[in-house]
């Protein structure tokens, strides 16, 4: 595969802003070069723009080099930067599954990319024969949510390998879920799939989410085009700071990733013997899909007891399926009281 024939002709020959910290590289004493203001008040210089010390520590984690790295504000900025730097407008598409994350289609709209869609098996599995049969000379991009969001289970790796091997374009798991579930990233499989991009976020298990920190993981050729596009100093210095105290406590996020575990078990098993329950599905994530007999009675139910879920009932295949974020356990148990309150009153 030939990854410069996948990337814009305007992307290729860009030639990208030069700031004043990526011309000098060195020790120096005195910095006059960036119009900075020269009064310490701690945030007074422009931070690192490509965070060298953040990607070495997440390297450390990932098991994997720091130029195989790029990392945005949210997983929002590399889903964006896949369509600017891979996608031309008004010619370009991309497909993905259906139901899945909200922003593939919302960044493919703002980009003026058309967006192809498959739908999931009625078990929410993948068909990678029916991706592959809406792909053209067009298709850019692939997308994979895995563990997938809204229904939270991780998708066939047979039938992720498949596209891999067949699509002569990009293939992007995000794996926002990954530390949930009882499988290997595909951070591992990256040295030979020179197409993979792989994203994940400190937004779910390492309990981030205010920050802003996403990352991806693909080979240095996608890193490299994916830093030329970027807005230069992208990651703030307060996001990186605290990114670098939250990363340091490895062992409070095993903990409390075994906690959620837990309490996703028994959350599961309490919602099961509710009456107006219909299912709960299988969940790889931190979060579980679970069908009732009214998803819109049950919601407003719950919303006016003060629980809030997300009422998924009009997404495709989730008729009447709320999706239910894993709380504390006090949290869980208000929520399975309120349930059986409102199912006795049925
Ligand atoms: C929550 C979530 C993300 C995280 O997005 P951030 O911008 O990193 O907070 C990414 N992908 C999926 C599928 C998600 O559900």
């Amino acid at each position: 595969m030939d990854l410069s024939t996948l990337i814009r002709k305007n992307i290729l020959n860009l030639k990208p802003y030069s700031c004043a910290r990526d011309e000098f590289k060195g020790e120096a004493s005195i910095f006059i070069d960036a119009n900075e203001s020269p009064f310490d008040t701690s945030i007074n210089r422009y931070p690192d723009p490509l965070q060298k010390e953040l990607k070495e520590v997440i390297a450390k984690i990932k098991n994997i080099p720091s130029e195989n790295i790029f990392l945005g504000n949210g997983s929002d900025e590399p889903i964006d930067l896949a369509y600017r730097v891979f996608c031309e407008p008004g010619i370009d598409n991309v497909t993905a599954i259906d139901p899945t994350y909200g922003m593939y289609k919302v960044c493919a709209d703002i980009n003026n990319i058309e967006y192809r869609n498959v739908t999931l098996s009625n078990e929410y599995h993948l068909r990678s024969e029916k991706i592959l049969e809406k792909v053209d000379n067009n298709t850019k991009i692939i997308w994979i949510c895995s563990p997938n969001n809204p229904t939270g289970n991780l998708l066939d790796e047979n039938e992720i390998t498949k596209i891999l091997n067949s699509f002569n374009g990009i293939v992007i798991i995000d794996e926002a879920y990954i530390d949930f579930a009882q499988q290997d990233s595909w951070i591992t499989k990256l040295p030979n799939f020179k197409n993979l991009i792989v994203l994940q976020t400190l937004s779910k298990a390492w309990g981030c989410a205010a920050i802003r920190l996403g990352m991806a993981f693909a080979s240095n050729e996608i890193i490299n085009v994916l830093n030329k596009v970027k807005y230069p100093y992208n990651i703030n210095i307060l996001t990186q700071q605290q990114a670098l105290i939250q990363l340091s406590k490895i062992e409070k996020t095993k903990e409390n990733i075994s906690y959620i575990l837990q309490q996703r078990e028994i959350l599961s098993n309490e919602l099961k013997h509710i009456s107006i329950v219909e299912k709960v599905y299988k969940s790889d994530s931190n979060f579980l899909l679970v069908k009732v007999k009214n998803a819109n009675a049950t919601y407003n139910y719950l919303a006016q007891n003060g629980i809030i879920v997300r009422n998924r009932n009009n997404i495709t295949l989730c008729d009447n399926c709320l999706r239910i974020t894993i709380g504390l356990a006090h949290e869980n148990e208000k929520l399975i009281a309120s349930l059986k309150t409102f199912a006795a009153n049925c």
